[in-house]
């Protein structure tokens, strides 16, 4: 498929069937979804790499691109895109900026909105369109790269993307430090903001869930994991500092994990949306909540009081928690959240279900930004005058 043959098959849709349209990139954030009477554009094939100067720093693809496939191009020249992503084999770049998604590297290296430069899609009645371009300083006009990604699909379909590059670090480093309460994880983090130390990343696994890397030190306990990337003294030094710096705060125990010994633990943090680090029985329910990052050791108190098996961005505020396996129906489900949409609603925050049986009558989203809507509407508007791609 290329990508004026997928613009004449949306133009089709749009003057004749008119059916609604379901992007589909590799899935893995839309296969639980139940949606009827929709054909699914599927997008994995749209995969070629259309530009790679390695020496600007920037690379062409077009969206349907593996993100597994594009670390691997990217290895090659000792660059790469620091976006996490769980199942990098069959994720797709189209899907992760359709869904902006992010890891733990988020705090140090931000998210997909940083890395697009450039971008070109197909409205709903079968219209290429671009923005941005393929050289860092482009600024001209209204940000259309920014207003597609977490788009959903629900604007336009993404055929291809233009991104700017980082080159990847000689060696990283996670350290891992466990606390009794979410009292003392909120006063090491407190100390964090005035560390020495430049993160890449710092997340607090909740006692219900194990990092099987660092299960010896965990212990049932608050685990806070510092990351680290950059030259290997430099790396060396900022561990130390850590260790230093969180000494008053006496943790119940330490470890760190240098280059390869550490890629483990950022794998599984990395992958925590699959309910990985679950100890036994598979979670009903997965959800992911944004609030004030001021709020999160309150939010994590609540989860673990619980029973959820919880993973904080400790930085930026996100959470996301796994259900118990003892949670077998939907109004269960509602009574575990309540407290926890309570906290996210008194906080302009939001929860978001990302996975939960199909004939749970579950509300898929509390809160959210309001602000802006009517704008969002007359986008959608001119982009999608049939809503084709509407839910
Ligand atoms: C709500 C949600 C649920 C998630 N659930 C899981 C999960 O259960 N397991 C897991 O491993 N990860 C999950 N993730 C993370 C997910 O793996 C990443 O977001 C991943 O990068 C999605 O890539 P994909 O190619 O699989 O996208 P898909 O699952 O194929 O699509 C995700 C969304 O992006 C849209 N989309 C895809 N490609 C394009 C395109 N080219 N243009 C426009 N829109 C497009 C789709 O319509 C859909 O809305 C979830 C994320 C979110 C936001």
């Amino acid at each position: 498929m290329t990508q004026a043959e997928l613009a004449e098959f949306v133009m089709a849709n749009s003057t004749n069937a008119r059916r609604r349209l379901l992007c589909v990139g590799g899935g893995t954030a839309c296969r639980d979804t139940a949606i009827e009477d929709v054909i699914e554009v599927r997008l994995d094939k749209l995969n070629r790499v259309i530009d790679y100067p390695a020496r600007d720093m920037t690379i062409t693809v077009e969206a349907g691109i593996r993100m597994a496939e594009l670390t691997r191009i990217l290895n090659a020249e000792n660059q790469r895109l620091p976006i996490d992503v769980p199942q990098a084999e069959q994720a797709t770049l189209g899907g992760v900026i359709a869904t902006n998604w992010s890891g733990p590297r988020r705090l140090g290296c931000g998210t997909m909105r940083d890395y697009v430069i450039g971008i070109s899609a197909i409205d709903a009645t079968g219209r290429r369109f671009s923005a941005g371009g393929r050289v860092v300083k482009n600024v001209a006009g209204y940000d259309i790269c920014k207003l597609l990604v977490g788009s959903k699909g629900e604007l336009a379909i993404i055929s291809q993307v233009t991104l700017k590059l980082r080159p990847r670090p000689e060696t990283s480093a996670l350290v891992g430090l466990t606390f009794d309460s979410t009292r003392q994880v909120e006063a090491v983090l407190a100390r964090l903001l005035n560390s020495a130390t430049r993160p890449m990343a710092i997340e607090v696994v909740n006692p219900h869930a194990t990092l099987n890397s660092l299960a010896e030190v965990q212990s049932k306990r608050f685990l806070v994991c510092v990351g680290y990337e950059g030259a290997t003294h430099e790396v060396q030094w900022q561990v130390e500092s850590l260790i230093a710096e969180a000494q008053p705060f006496e943790p119940r125990s330490a470890k760190s994990l240098f280059g390869s010994d550490a890629e483990p633990a950022w794998a599984e943090l990395t992958d925590f949306v699959l309910s990985g680090a679950l100890p036994s029985a598979r979670s009903p329910l997965t959800f992911k909540a944004s609030l004030p990052p001021s709020r999160t050791m309150e939010f994590l108190q609540l989860a673990t009081a619980a029973g959820i098996s919880a993973k904080a961005h400790a930085g930026n505020g996100i959470v996301l928690g796994h259900l118990p396996g003892n949670v077998t129906a939907a109004v269960q489900a509602d009574a575990v959240l309540k407290p926890l949409s309570e906290l996210v609603n008194s906080c302009n925050g939001s929860l978001t279900v990302l996975r939960s049986p199909l004939d749970w009558p579950i509300a898929p989203q509390v809160g959210g930004v309001t602000a802006g809507r009517e704008w969002s509407e007359r986008i959608q508007q001119q982009l999608d005058p049939l809503g084709l791609f509407r839910r």
